[in-house]
């Protein structure tokens, strides 16, 4: 490390934008950079000279194969990679790679998730190349492959990935938006971006450890596991002192990522034990979005390298903090303007306060939709657990901004309440300026000061599907505002009366107060905000007529598009369930239950001897009660789970599956899970068959 100079490693991974201008042609250059500026079609020309220019240069370090990069809805990424060579008449080889090939693959992807879209027999889906996205070289143990970032759909069109329901919701929110910048008499900007800070949370375990314990191997967080005598009460991992292990797979982490042009800046420790944090600087959400998905793969694979294994699970132990992703999401001009920074005196500032209504109307009139693209099985773990944020949808703004909206409401615009200094009390401190807000940890929807935190999302999810969610809601609440304030008279009465419209309709959704708290749960039920527990309870919000005719009049999803992700959803849910609920009984019934059973024999075995020479068994006797109380709980429980698995099969209705899964699978495997812990904590531990909680948070 010490002598790999950063900005010469920096994205040298990465065809470049100064990697292109260098390397093609002037003319070729700038219809390239139209189409990703500006969004016009890419001529076929243009794209065998591209073409041309990425093989020389990935061939130029090192590259002997190529491959689409697509997001299928698996939520992981896929790849199929093709070597460049090929054969000549004369028995040679010449390496090639033509714009066709470039523009467009053909991956036999039946196998992927398609929520119905086509049958198993109609193999035929299409990648189709993502210029907005850069190409990068992937390097393992099979050498080096140039990766192209595409888009994938099927035979007829629709789309079976992660990555074109974005691109459209870009494109959907670019517009909308740009309606209302020329209101404001704006004439210079071109293109709006939205733009995402994903902070990816994530947890390292000892690999030895890991590969003792079959639920992580098989579902990615424990099953099992009593709470050790120490968890995170003392608050002393949080950003403390990075351990050697865990700081030289960081520094490894870094290096790679940085090649890739990924911007990976901030890292630190969690709450939790063993818990930790990494945030690259926000970029386009398109390509943050393929930068998160990098991110996730490249801690899967550095991690054994250094005798670790990184979970990503929302929940991988119970009793300690779940994670996270944190999506900072805002919205910028092609000329460099942040359109949700409020700047010094935001109640002067209409355009922001215009855009912030339409984030608040959209989060409100589609708080379900939300909690489903932030969730999974995993996440229901964690939701409203008080730990994470809570599964009711609420926006905290701080003091400033609802001041002023308390402002707008009454028809009193007229001031900003500013930032104060603050001193530490000692002379040789300086004083600083204080934030005009504190933060709010327990909102999953928090303004955090020239941005929006989403601290909902799965940290084990593509943020893809969060993130075209939010550009299309705010982009139909845009779409509302423009036509209304294009329409008016008086532009600046019409705004004003918009504004406390919205804000008449909308306010039950902000919340600054403790979203944990158990008064909250009930002040929302009374505002009428939803509080889904599970994210099968939210599925239905993809239905929705009014969901789909969003989605299809921004041309986003289509009908059967909508149906297709819903049905996905419910898929994935029971899936999950039922691989940990197999894992459960497998580890009881080869684990669990013969590790007791041995122990109990040598307990009733010292009984007998203790008896035989008339000396005091009490303890013995009642530690054998105890053993036995719980192995007949732990049977019960065992045979309940066996039994509701066999009946998964005999259920069609892919809805009615999950809902079966959530309200019998779920439950019994709690219900299992109580006397497996109590046991752990009656057994010596030389008999219990896998690492405790104790060994894998504290042993890295
Ligand atoms: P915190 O933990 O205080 O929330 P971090 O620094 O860990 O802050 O993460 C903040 C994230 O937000 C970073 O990824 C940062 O690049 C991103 N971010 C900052 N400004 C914006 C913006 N205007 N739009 C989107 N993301 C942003
Ligand atoms: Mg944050």
């Amino acid at each position: 490390m010490n002598n790999i100079s950063i900005p010469e490693l920096y994205g040298s991974y990465v065809f470049t934008d100064a990697v292109m201008r260098e390397r093609l042609p002037k003319k070729i250059y700038k219809e390239l950079k139209k189409t990703t500026a500006e969004g016009t079609e890419l001529a076929p020309e243009v794209a065998d000279v591209v073409a041309n220019a990425m093989k020389d240069w990935a061939i130029e370090k090192g590259a002997t194969h190529y491959t689409h990069w697509f997001q299928p809805m698996t939520g992981i990424t896929a790849e199929k990679h093709d070597a460049f060579i090929s054969p000549t008449d004369d028995g040679k080889a010449i390496m090639e790679f033509s714009g066709k090939t470039l523009i467009k693959g053909e991956p036999d992807a039946s196998s992927f998730p398609s929520g119905g879209l086509r049958g198993t027999f109609e193999a035929r889906g299409y990648s189709v190349w993502d210029c907005t996205s850069p190409a990068f070289l992937k390097e393992d143990s099979s050498g080096i492959t140039l990766c192209i970032p595409t888009a994938f759909c099927s035979y007829t069109g629709e789309a079976l990935d992660k990555k074109t329901p974005l691109l459209r919701s870009m494109e959907a929110i670019n517009i909308q938006a740009l309606r209302i910048l020329r209101l404001f008499g704006d004439t210079e900007t071109k293109k709006i971006t939205t733009s995402v800070g994903p902070e990816q949370e994530y947890f390292l375990v000892d690999k030895e450890l890991y590969n003792k314990r079959k639920d992580l191997i098989f579902t990615g967080r424990t099953l099992f596991g009593a709470m050790p005598p120490k968890g995170q009460q003392l608050d002393d991992h949080y950003f403390g002192a990075i351990r050697e292990r865990v700081a030289e797979f960081m520094k490894d982490l870094d290096i790679e990522l940085w090649k890739l042009g990924i911007s990976a800046k901030t890292e630190h420790n969690e709450v939790a034990p063993a818990q930790h944090e990494l945030a690259p600087i926000y970029d386009d959400t398109n390509i943050a979005t393929d930068h998160n998905q990098l991110i996730m793969e490249y801690m899967k694979k550095l991690a054994p390298h250094h005798g670790l294994e990184c979970l990503l699970h929302e929940k991988p132990f119970a009793g300690v903090n779940g994670s996270g992703k944190h999506n900072n999401w805002s919205l910028a001009t092609d000329t460099g303007k942040n359109l949700l920074d409020p700047g010094k005196e935001p109640h002067k500032n209409k355009l922001f306060l215009t855009f912030l209504l339409a984030v608040i109307k959209a989060v409100d009139e589609n708080a379900t939709l939300l909690r489903l693209s932030a969730s999974n099985a995993g996440n229901d773990h964690r939701l409203g657990a008080s730990e994470a944020p809570p599964a009711i949808i609420s926006i905290f703004l701080g003091e400033q901004l609802e001041d002023i909206l308390n402002q707008i409401e009454i028809g009193n615009l007229k001031s900003s309440k500013s930032e104060t200094s603050m001193s530490m009390g000692v002379s040789t401190l300086p004083s600083i300026k204080k934030d005009v807000t504190d933060r709010n940890r327990t909102s999953p929807f928090a303004f955090t000061g020239n941005k929006f935190e989403f601290r909902m999302v799965a940290s084990s999810e593509s943020i893809a599907c969060p993130n075209y969610m939010l550009n299309t809601i705010v982009a139909q609440s845009l779409k509302e505002f423009a036509d209304e304030l294009e329409k008016a008279e008086n532009f600046d009465d019409a705004l004003t009366k918009l504004m406390q419209k919205t804000l008449k309709e909308h306010k039950r959704v902000i919340f600054s107060g403790n979203g944990y708290s158990e008064e909250w749960v009930k002040e929302a039920e009374k505002r009428g905000l939803k509080n889904h527990k599970s994210v099968v309870d939210a599925v239905y919000s993809m239905l929705e007529p009014k969901t789909v005719k969003m989605f299809s009049d921004f041309g986003v999803l289509s009908e059967i598009e909508c149906a297709a992700r819903a049905e996905i959803s419910y898929e994935n849910y029971t899936n999950k369930l039922l691989i940990e609920a197999r894992t459960m009984v497998d580890m009881v019934a080869k684990q669990i239950k013969p590790a007791v059973i041995s122990y109990a024999k040598i307990v009733a075995d010292t009984i007998v001897s203790l008896s035989s020479v008339g000396a005091d068994d009490r303890v013995e006797k009642e530690l054998l009660t105890s053993i036995t109380e719980n192995i007949n709980s732990l049977d019960n429980a065992y045979k309940k789970l066996v039994s509701n698995i066999s009946k998964v099969d005999n259920i069609s209705d892919i809805k009615e599956k999950a809902f079966f899964v959530k309200d019998n699978i779920s439950t019994t495997m709690e219900e299992l899970r109580k006397p497996a812990d109590e046991l752990e904590m009656l057994v010596d531990e030389k008999y219990w068959p896998f690492p405790t909680y104790g060994d894998i948070l504290f042993y890295v």
